[in-house]
This record gives structure tokens, C-alpha cells and sequence, in this order.
């Protein structure tokens, strides 16, 4: 046992002992101008380095994770796209064009024709779209027929006048709550000169709920659809309107629409008829 140890130990000693001396030699070997070489080179080595690090500063890549970090905030904040609607909903010019919070009409944009609709009225001034002037005048006409008086209160809006509704109102309630009852200007259907505004008396009180119980208020409901409108925003789909309920608003979308819509549900909205929001 002894002896083997013995010569484990030589065996490991010996290689040692023999790199030693070839190192030594080959620096004494070297001459001054070639060890002058390899310092330079090792020199210039250095210089690179130093040159990668300034263009490469160790906080590099910290600069980097802050930007990704900041796209992907902005990517969670952004809100839902509105549904993407057939052109029968986009065109200003359709008498289905779609008005509501989330799709707004061009500030510019005026009805092609605007026309005096002859009907009770509680101001000679109102204006409203010539697609749906002859429906109304024959439903106005057969209510009268009926010895039911339907005031007109409001029809086109232009967007300026809309822009002053609704400061007025912000001014009296606040933003929030008068967004509940009036639109913002280019998102009110008025502009497009196919909703109406009724009322049951020439004074003009139309805009509370209780429209909807006095004669005038339940012969639109029975009829309306009849001559092409709808109830816009009714009791109970403030959610889907985005409006408290507007007994008095009417929205002309011609008699196919909205005997259509009728026959599915009286109180139907626009964006449930339509899938749209
Ligand atoms: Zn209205």
C-alpha cells in the first residue's frame, strides 16, 4: 500500500515539473520586440472593449423592459372597438342610420333635404328630414282624425343648437347627469332629422315620463310603428340606449323596419333589433 501511494504521488508530481521549465523558456526565449507586439495587441484588445461598453451601457436593456412595460399599460386601458355595422346603420343618408353613444354623425353633417312638415306643432320653425315628412304628416293627420292631438316639439337639430342643449344642461345638472337625458352634440338623432319630439298640449311640456299616460302618449305607442317610427329609448333599456326612458322621442325608420321590430317586441330597441351596440 505504501508503495503504490508512493508512486501516485510521482505520477502526479511529475507533469508539474515538467510544464514549469517550458514556460520559463519560452519568455526568457522571447525577444523585446515581439513581447512590445503582444502588448500592443493585448493593448488594442482592451481599447474595443472599453469602446462595446460605451456604446452598450449596462442600463441598456433596463430602458428597453421600461418601454414594453409602458405599450402593454396602454394596450389593457383601451377600450372595447363599437360593433362593426352594415352600411345601412353608417350611411347619414339611411333612414336606419344609427345614432347612439358609441356612433356619432360628422359635425357637418345636414340632411340632404329639410322640409316644413305642416303638422301641429308647437313652433313654426321645425324642420325635419323629407324622407319621413309624408309618414308623419299621415300619422299626425289620422291621430287628429282620432281626437288625438300630437304636438310636434322638435325635429332636425342642427349640430351647433345641439352643442348649446347640452351645455345649458351640463350648466344646470352637471356633465353626468345631463348625458342621462340629452346627447352630446353629433350623437343626437335630431340631427339627422328623423326623430321627433311630441307632446299632448300646444305649450309644449312634453319631455317628462308622464307623457306616456296622457291620450296622445298611448296612441303613439299603439300606432307609431304603423307609420314607420319607434319609441328610441324605453322604459327599461336604459342599458342598452344608454337613455333614461324618453316617451315622447320617436325615431323614424321606415314601415318595414318597424313593423319588423314591433312584431318581435313593442318596446325593441334599434341596437337589440339589429345586434349592434
Ligand atoms: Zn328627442
Amino acid at each position: 500500500m505504501s508503495e503504490n501511494k508512493e508512486i501516485n504521488e510521482n505520477v502526479t508530481e511529475t507533469p508539474a515539473e515538467n510544464k514549469e521549465p517550458v514556460k520559463k523558456n519560452r519568455l526568457e526565449n522571447m525577444s523585446p520586440v515581439k513581447v512590445g507586439r503582444i502588448l500592443l495587441l493585448v493593448l488594442c484588445v482592451l481599447f474595443l472593449i472599453g469602446i462595446w461598453f460605451h456604446n452598450n451601457p449596462v442600463n441598456g436593456p433596463v430602458n428597453t423592459k421600461d418601454d414594453e412595460t409602458d405599450s402593454e399599460s396602454v394596450d389593457g386601458e383601451a377600450t372595447p372597438e363599437p360593433t362593426p355595422l352594415p352600411n345601412e346603420l353608417i350611411d347619414p343618408n339611411s333612414v336606419t342610420v344609427l345614432v347612439n353613444k358609441n356612433h356619432a354623425l360628422p359635425a357637418d353633417y345636414i340632411p340632404a333635404s329639410l322640409v316644413t312638415p305642416y303638422v301641429l306643432s308647437t313652433s313654426d320653425v321645425i324642420q325635419v328630414n323629407a324622407l319621413a315628412a309624408d309618414q308623419l304628416k299621415a300619422m299626425s293627420t289620422k291621430a287628429s282624425e282620432e281626437g288625438i292631438n300630437l304636438y310636434l316639439t322638435a325635429g332636425y337639430i342642427s349640430y351647433e343648437t345641439q352643442d348649446d342643449y347640452f351645455n345649458d344642461r351640463a350648466g344646470m345638472v352637471g356633465e353626468a347627469e345631463a348625458n342621462k337625458v340629452i346627447a352630446k352634440a353629433g350623437f343626437s338623432e335630431h340631427q339627422t332629422g328623423l326623430a321627433f319630439d311630441f307632446s299632448d298640449e300646444p305649450s309644449g311640456t312634453a319631455t317628462t315620463v308622464a307623457f306616456a299616460d296622457t291620450p296622445a302618449g298611448q296612441w303613439l305607442i299603439a300606432h307609431a310603428w304603423e307609420y314607420g317610427f319607434i319609441m328610441r329609448y324605453p322604459d327599461g333599456k336604459e342599458a342598452v340606449t344608454g337613455y333614461s326612458y324618453q316617451p315622447w322621442h320617436y325615431r323614424y325608420v321606415g314601415a318595414d323596419v318597424a313593423k319588423a321590430m314591433h312584431e318581435i317586441a313593442p318596446d325593441l330597441t334599434m341596437e337589440e333589433y339589429y345586434s349592434v351596440n
